[in-house]
């Protein structure tokens, strides 16, 4: 996500390079692409034709500074404007004062809202809450077996009731529904009840009126409108119409994981009033963060997303093994292939190695990383864990074993070239040498030595 965008916003910044101060002449070239930067994204064009003009009102009345060359105060300029039109924090998650708290999901079908509905309520289980989910959803027996499915997979309580077959009215049985739903969270001790709703092709106003009384009824403290960030202006137009009939206090962006362009996520707020809350990045139930407007902003502008990448790395690795490899490794005990796969394996853990590249900053040290993510070939990684597979017990332990027969055998077994052996064994040879240097440096020294 947000590719695109970065790179446009790039190019723009680098027409003011050289120049020795801002004036209106030398701007407009630069806002130019700022502004088709924007629109190419898809974001909306009140949205753009605003914060274009901000840019520009505040870059005018920019005292010139010797500290910052133009070009740095304009990147400042639209870094602040950005933050601000995303909001400056968190938005809070609410809950009421006397529980269960209510949400009610919100959205088009297909948008996502049964599967983030789910990731909610284990984001919230995970975050100490007893949240219950339940659907309301009493046209589609499809979409409340799917969330029972969900539910169950992340072992999250359900209330699932009954339906009542001679009711035509579906409406009088959704409000029932979420009635019982209610009772039976408060009952079972459950502090949030997550109300996933019947969605729609498009906005109709049966749908609408129904998700009205369902408002009036449970008294949300949290109304979330989830919008597939695929569509692009199309989910701006549902927030608007679904926030004009019900004020939601959030939106969830969902599949940030796929190409979007961003506009969505740069005009929904603005649109509506209501913050973005989450956004949604996959289809596996731990695939949900919450919004920070900073960081995404960093990464719209280039610089990457390290805070994220330090978190995700804290809540997946396993920091013993991590801790007990640098110790081995850096310890002048060399590591072993069977070390090497165990990295990889963690690794792996964290996501795809495109997803990893793609939140290092695209300025600076890590120049070109963020770009080569779109060459990674995942499967390589796949193919060095099969080839360590196929090795023994003892040629994992003491790569030294490993001759011509044996790498022979360990490519026959592993569907690959003896050639590919080859390479792994050498960039091996060359990590474990470099290893074996940094731990001389760091105490390791002499025992280093005398294995080299
Ligand atoms: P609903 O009709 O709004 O309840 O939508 P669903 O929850 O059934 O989701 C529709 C499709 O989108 C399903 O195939 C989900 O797996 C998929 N989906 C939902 N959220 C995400 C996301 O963040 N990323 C990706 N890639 N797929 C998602």
């Amino acid at each position: 996500m947000f590719e695109n965008l970065s790179e446009k916003l790039q190019r723009s910044f680098k027409t003011l390079r050289g120049q020795g101060t801002i004036t209106e002449e030398n701007i407009s070239d630069a806002m130019r692409e700022i502004r088709l930067a924007l629109l190419e994204s898809d974001v909306n064009l009140e949205v753009v034709k605003d914060l274009v003009e901000h840019i520009r009102v505040k870059a005018m009345g920019t005292q010139v500074t010797t500290a910052l060359s133009p070009s740095e105060q304009i990147v400042k300029i639209v870094h602040d404007e950005l933050v601000t039109l995303l909001g400056k924090d968190i938005a809070k998650f609410r809950t009421a004062s006397q529980p269960p708290s209510v949400v009610l999901m919100a959205g088009l079908q297909g948008s996502g809202k049964t599967t983030t509905s789910a990731k909610l309520a284990q984001w919230l289980k995970k975050g100490g809450h007893r949240p219950m989910l339940v659907s309301v959803d009493v046209y589609r027996p499809a979409a409340r077996a799917q969330l029972a499915v969900v539910a169950k997979s992340t072992g999250v309580n359900l209330y699932e009731g009954k339906l009542d077959e001679s009711v035509q009215n579906g409406t009088p049985e959704v409000l029932r529904l979420a009635k019982e739903a209610k009772k039976e969270a408060a009952n079972f001790g459950c502090d949030i009840l997550i109300v996933d709703t019947a969605g729609r092709l498009g906005i109709d106003a049966v749908l609408m009126d129904e998700m009205a009384e369902l408002k009036k009824l449970l008294n949300p403290s949290e109304i979330l409108f989830v919008a597939d960030a695929m569509t692009g202006q199309d989910a701006v137009n549902s927030a608007k119409a679904f926030n004009d009939l019900l004020t939601i206090t959030g939106a969830i962006l969902t599949k940030m994981d796929g190409d979007a362009r961003g506009g969505a996520a740069l005009s929904i707020r603005q649109v509506t009033g209501a913050p973005i809350k989450f956004l949604g990045t996959g289809e596996k139930p731990d695939a949900f963060e919450p919004f920070h407007p900073d960081r995404i902003v960093s990464r719209i502008m280039g610089h990457g997303d390290i805070a994220t990448l330090l978190e995700r790395a804290e809540s997946t690795l396993d920091k013993g093994k991590a801790e007990a490899f640098a110790k081995k490794a850096l310890g002048g005990q060399g590591f072993t292939l069977e070390d090497f796969r165990e990295q990889l394996r963690q690794i792996k853990k964290m996501g795809s190695m495109k997803s990893i590249l793609k939140m290092l900053p695209s300025v600076g040290p890590f120049a070109g990383m963020a770009q080569a993510a779109e060459n990674v070939d995942e499967s390589q990684f796949t193919r060095v864990e099969s080839i360590i597979n196929s090795m023994t017990n003892k040629e994992r332990q003491n790569a030294d074993l490993i001759n011509g027969s044996r790498r022979k055998r360990i490519a026959a077994g592993s569907g690959v070239t003896v050639a590919e052996v080859n390479n792994l064994l050498r960039q091996y040879a060359q990590m474990s040498k470099m290893f074996k240097t940094m731990g001389g440096g760091m105490g390791g020294g002499m025992k280093a030595q005398q294995r080299l």
